[in-house]
């Protein structure tokens, strides 16, 4: 299955992405993470995407659509994926639809996360990641045992640059106004599906798995 999670930022869709590729081995494409882990290394593509990320914009597509492109294509996509903050406009859905159909694929299933604004905002504000393993926790309602410790693997927990008020309502504005479009884009194509990212992750992987199995018994 070739699965594309979209939604505004603090949506759950990360969280869902990595419940969803291990319960079902699928490969995890976190375009952020991606960036992310450029950034840390001090590559060439962190290095010129680091101060768009902060500043909660897009990175040029010049960057990321190759470097997205590069892992759809790799032998460990094969057996299925889900993109996850990609793509993240129409442009990039087009440069990916034509790349895929160029291997005979198609992207089969866009599940939306439809989000308060509410709940975005607490969401991210009170985000707190590991270091070491990428986990995340939330300083309120899901706060780790030991303030500032990752409990699964004792990483040093910190709050991503963007997860700050300025550049949330910079990502929110760009996601209603770049990102949103692709909704229409997927439902036009028939294979857009949506789940309520306001409830709880348990709830959220519930609605999501309901969805694929409908999709199996239509196979049938
Ligand atoms: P995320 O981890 O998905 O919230 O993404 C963090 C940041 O990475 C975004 O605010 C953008 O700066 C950048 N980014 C992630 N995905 C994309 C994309 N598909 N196109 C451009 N920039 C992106």
């Amino acid at each position: 299955m070739r699965m594309v999670f979209l939604g505004p930022p603090g949506a759950g869709k990360g969280t869902q992405a990595v419940m969803f590729s291990e319960g079902m081995r699928f490969l995890h494409l976190s375009t952020g993470d991606i960036l992310r882990a450029n950034v840390k290394r001090g590559t060439e593509i962190g290095q010129k995407a680091r101060s768009f990320m902060e500043q909660g914009l897009l990175v040029p597509d010049s960057i990321v659509i190759e470097m997205m492109l590069d892992k759809i294509k790799t032998s460990e996509a094969g057996k299925g994926f889900i993109l996850d903050g990609f793509p993240r406009t129409v442009y990039q859905a087009r440069r990916m639809d034509e790349e895929l159909k160029g291997l005979d694929l198609t992207i089969e299933l866009v599940v939306y996360f439809k989000t308060s604004i509410d709940i975005i905002i607490y969401r991210l504000t009170g985000r707190r990641i590991c270091r070491d393993c990428g986990a995340n926790y939330h300083i309120v309602n899901m706060s780790p045992k030991k303030e500032g410790i990752c409990d699964k693997c004792g990483g040093e927990l910190y709050q991503r640059k963007d997860d700050n008020e300025e550049a949330i309502k910079k990502r929110l504005e760009v996601f209603n106004g770049q990102t949103k479009e692709l909704i229409d884009y997927y439902k036009k194509q028939g294979i857009l599906e949506e789940v309520s990212g306001d409830l709880d992750a348990g709830k959220v992987y519930e609605a999501i798995s309901g969805i694929l199995n409908d999709r199996d018994k239509n196979r049938t």
